[in-house]
């Protein structure tokens, strides 16, 4: 069951607001020039980015790699965002960096993917949280365990803070694949499932782990219905001093916001009766299928009562063979592709086998 949530949309707190709500810049600030000339150059080329990002201390898998430059950072980009107008926001990992970030009034905060699975750091910085009015965005954890995601949003909101929203990352996985962290859609629409209210923010930076994949993954989060976007980028993507490769010029940034489709997220308008009314008749039918599926088990249930007192094999091959061919000619006339006909009746079909097989265990 979807849980009832006290959020506050995105709307409500963030100026400026506009859809989807686009976070841009830097991974990571390196110098006061970068970070200046950066922020410049996005609201120079789109009018599109609500709120300035640069990550201040990195959390690096391996050691030996650039950490970021720490709190000196903090007033670089509040002074950067200042300038052109712009909210900021940075990566928090412990109360410390909280206390940083709030001392130099950082508009806005986020928790990492790695720290999201430790949820005694997450913890930590809710207890430093408290009674402090801050939006906070809660990254998923790096494993694709949507508990530790949810507990996180869990003591985040405990901890009193309503403007909230979550970024889906992706999750790394073992295997080799295309994507830095596959995206699995799957994960942040459960999410949306339990928590209808929490506004999510897809990173196809990180995401995809490469520039050439952040168009398609920021169309394929906004064709899911999500709020949000976070992209990097950088004035100069290729010497930038970590995730060189995953992120985009300002120039780049605006064609890529310009070139994306925006659909509503959710259903306004003068059809709005039509709509409900479809998806009552949907519902209807949704019921009859299930009443028609449990008529058809109890006739199964007759058939193995028959095959008991026959001492006959649950499965007929032959009489499978006739069931799909029936279906499949039926199916092709209403326009239903085989491969559905197919899997749906093989479920059918296996629901039947567990019937029958219940019947024939009964003494
Ligand atoms: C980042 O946003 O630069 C970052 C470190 O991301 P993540 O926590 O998703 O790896
Ligand atoms: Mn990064």
């Amino acid at each position: 069951m979807a849980q009832q949530f006290d959020i506050m949309p995105i709307q409500q707190w963030a100026k400026p607001f506009s859809h989807p709500f686009v976070i841009a810049g830097p991974c990571s600030a390196e110098g006061e020039e970068q970070v200046f000339e950066t922020v410049k150059q996005i609201v120079k080329n789109t009018d599109k980015v609500s709120l300035l990002r640069a990550g201040i201390w990195k959390p690096r898998t391996r050691p030996n790699s650039f950490e970021g430059v720490g709190e000196i950072g903090l007033p670089w980009i509040k002074n950067a965002g200042k300038a052109v107008g712009l909210p900021v926001c940075v990566e928090v990992a412990n109360p410390q960096h909280v206390e940083l970030a709030l001392k130099n009034e950082i508009d806005v905060l986020w928790i990492g993917a790695r720290t999201t699975v430790s949820p005694f750091n997450v913890q930590d910085i809710a207890d430093a949280l408290k009674g402090v009015d801050i939006p906070v965005l809660i990254k998923n954890p790096v494993n694709p365990d949507i508990e530790l995601w949810v507990g996180a949003v869990e003591r985040i909101k405990a901890a009193g803070i309503k403007k909230l929203a979550v970024i889906h990352r992706g999750f790394s996985s073992y295997e080799k694949t295309a994507y830095r962290n596959p995206p699995m859609w799957e994960i942040p629409i459960e999410l949306r499932r339990r928590f209808p209210e929490v506004p999510i923010i897809v990173d196809p930076s990180h995401m995809g782990g490469t520039r050439d994949m952040i168009y398609t993954l920021s169309q394929q989060g906004l064709d899911m219905g999500f709020e949000g976007l976070m992209i990097e980028s950088h004035i100069n993507p290729d010497k930038a001093w970590s995730d060189a490769k995953q992120q985009v010029t300002p120039e780049r940034l605006g064609e890529i916001l310009k070139a994306l489709i925006v659909r509503k997220p959710r259903f306004i308008g003068d059809n709005f009766q039509a709509l409900n009314d479809l998806r009552a008749r949907i519902d209807r039918i949704d019921d009859y299928i299930i009443e028609l599926l449990c008529e058809r088990m109890g006739i199964s249930e007759e058939i193995g009562e028959l095959k008991k007192s026959q001492e006959l094999a649950i499965h007929q091959a032959e009489r499978w063979s006739q069931i799909v061919k029936r279906a499949l000619q039926k199916g092709k006339t209403g326009g239903l592709t085989d491969e559905f006909i197919l899997k749906m009746f093989q479920q059918i079909h296996n629901e039947s086998i567990y019937h029958q097989s219940k019947v024939m265990e009964k003494n």
